[in-house]
């Protein structure tokens, strides 16, 4: 229950939406009981006049007919207009909420899911979160608050029916739902897992379908699919099941609930306590009072598994953050000399990845790491940047790294990764990410300081080219100097480059390195190669490993 209101908690600015939805939703039941009581009571009263031969004044009922009839559906209208309009802003509102959460979490903690089952299954938790409203919340109160009205209604005319009627409709509303809440607890659960885990196999297998068909394993895979496939759709047949236990235990609640009714108010009638058109009356009005119910058993049914979205949604977005900034963050000042000393961390704990690491890169001075693969020199970076926590001491200026907010050292350092991400958006968006304020002239020369200009050039759409999801339409090669051209255009004193010529050929790699002399000039440069050819942009190389 927990979740639940936290996340309505973020939604504080739509309650009044939500709450005028709820409203519309009990007008327009009672709308349509008392349109049925309305009618029911002019038709026999109409009978009862025609056969008695007394005069009847049927302008009024036939009036307040029209008014309920078209109140019903201007309600019903308005109702699904607010209800729905409601829980789109609710989710607008969450969407918006959780990306700012998720956003910080992603170098250290959102990496620790496979990115197939992150995205499919915050999309499904969060889409389930429309749910919560729509059928969930708003039927519940809607539905408890109309079945107040309506037993009370019928209590003003006969209170023995009013108390069969609350039974009846107690037991559609509320026990019928209970047993299928608990009906739907497991398999719902079971579901929205057996769900995720059918999304990240599909999304693998699609992602990794070339090395499937390498290794002979398509088979294999398939099966897997299969198998998860079937166990979910035996879990979505159990809730089928329920949910037909559901609708069959409220049609039949709903005729007892009537007959209950005109077995009371028929002995009302006896007694004459009662009219026979008030007898009629109450019947209809009894019928369409389940219209209340209607809508409880599928929302307390929905219900386990809208708790377990709202649940991996709040697990994930109070993770702690990985690297918490300071509380009073120090600005960062203009001296660009790093210094590191005794520093320690390890990914896992029986891991170490840097033990006792000293470096020092001086204010514009050009440091050169080299060892082998897996030494942990992009792991240097990482810490660098403040995607990591880390023991003993960096500093930046002779400030602590600790002291600086995160945001506020990323400003200043421009990094080309080895395996950088690309936005699926045109090869010029991706390069002014860095700063998109740079003129035509500026992203000209980047282009060309990372040998890019030639295959640029060559593209029917050029720069405008579309680089597609995550840099699929372009080779890890061409990917990577787009990185190199995006970190040579951000204006940051340090610069950090990871391989920034792998994969040219020598000629290429030589013009390369000429370009990245005159961008490295007047900056602070952290260089991460293996390649001889390199290290003529360093003055100092330090070698780890
Ligand atoms: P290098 O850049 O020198 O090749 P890295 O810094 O990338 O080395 O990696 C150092 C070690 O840390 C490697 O053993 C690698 O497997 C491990 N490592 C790197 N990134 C992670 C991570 N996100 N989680 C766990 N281990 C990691």
């Amino acid at each position: 229950m927990g979740e639940l209101i936290r996340i309505l908690a973020v939604a504080r600015g739509q309650w009044l939406w939500m709450a005028g939805g709820i409203l519309l939703g009990i007008f327009v039941i009672v709308a349509n009981s008392l349109l049925m009581a309305v009618s029911g009571w002019f038709i026999t009263a109409m009978a009862v006049a025609g056969v008695t031969k007394v005069s009847f004044n049927f302008f009024a009922p036939s009036a307040a007919i029209r008014a309920l009839a078209i109140s019903r559906t201007v309600g019903r209208y308005g109702e699904r207009l607010v209800t729905h309009g409601a829980a789109l802003r609710v989710l607008a509102e969450l969407r918006v909420w959780l990306f700012r959460r998720l956003e910080p979490l992603s170098p250290g903690v959102l990496e620790r899911y496979s990115s197939g089952d992150l995205v499919g299954r915050l999309r499904a938790d969060v889409d389930a979160m429309e749910n919560l409203y729509v059928r969930i919340i708003a039927p519940l109160c809607a539905g408890t608050l109309s079945i107040v009205i309506s037993t009370l209604f019928v209590a003003w005319w006969c209170r023995s029916a009013a108390a069969s009627l609350l039974v009846f409709l107690g037991i559609a509303g509320l026990l019928l739902p209970l047993i299928a809440r608990r009906l739907a607890e497991r398999p719902g659960r079971k579901s929205v897992e057996l769900a995720g885990e059918l999304r990240t196999l599909v999304t693998d297998g699609l992602q990794g379908g070339a090395e499937l068909l390498l290794l002979g394993a398509v088979d294999q895979h398939v099966e897997r699919v299969d198998e998860v496939s079937r166990a979910l759709v035996a879990e979505q047949e159990n809730l089928a099941g329920g949910a037909a236990f559901n609708v069959a235990g409220g049609v039949a609640s709903a005729g007892l609930g009537v007959a209950a009714v005109l077995l009371c108010g028929a002995a009302a009638v006896a007694n004459l306590t009662l009219t026979g058109p008030h007898l009629v009356m109450l019947l209809l009005f009894s019928a369409a009072a389940f219209e209340a119910a209607g809508g409880m058993p599928g929302a307390l049914q929905l219900f386990p598994a809208a708790r377990e979205s709202a649940r991996r949604i709040g697990e994930l977005s109070s993770s702690p953050l990985p690297v918490p900034d300071p509380a009073m963050p120090v600005p960062v000042t203009g001296d660009w000399g790093v210094v590191m000393r005794g520093v320690s961390f390890s990914y896992e704990p029986s891991r170490p990845v840097l033990h006792d690491f000293d470096l020092e890169v001086p204010s514009g001075g050009k440091v050169a790491l080299v060892g082998p693969s897996g030494a942990g020199k992009s792991t240097v970076a990482e810490l660098l940047l403040r995607f990591r926590e880390y023991e003993g001491s960096i500093t930046l200026g002779g400030t602590e790294l600790r002291r600086h907010a995160g945001d506020d050292l990323r400003r200043l350092i421009a990094v080309s990764p080895q395996r950088p991400h690309l936005f699926n958006t045109t090869i010029r968006e991706n390069i002014l990410l860095a700063r998109p304020g740079a003129t035509t002239e500026e992203l000209r020369d980047v282009l060309v300081a990372a040998a890019l200009d030639v295959w640029v050039a060559g593209l029917p759409d050029g720069v405008e080219t579309v680089v597609g999801e995550g840099g699929s339409a372009v080779s890890g090669g061409e990917a990577r100097r787009i990185a190199l051209a995006r970190a040579l255009l951000k204006d940051a004193p340090l610069l950090i480059l990871d391989e920034p010529t792998e994969g040219l050929d020598a000629t290429t790699e030589k013009r390369v390195i000429e370009q990245l002399r005159n961008y490295v000039r007047g900056r602070s440069l952290l260089l991460i190669t293996h390649r001889p050819a390199c290290l003529a942009l360093a003055d100092t190389v330090v070698e780890m490993g």
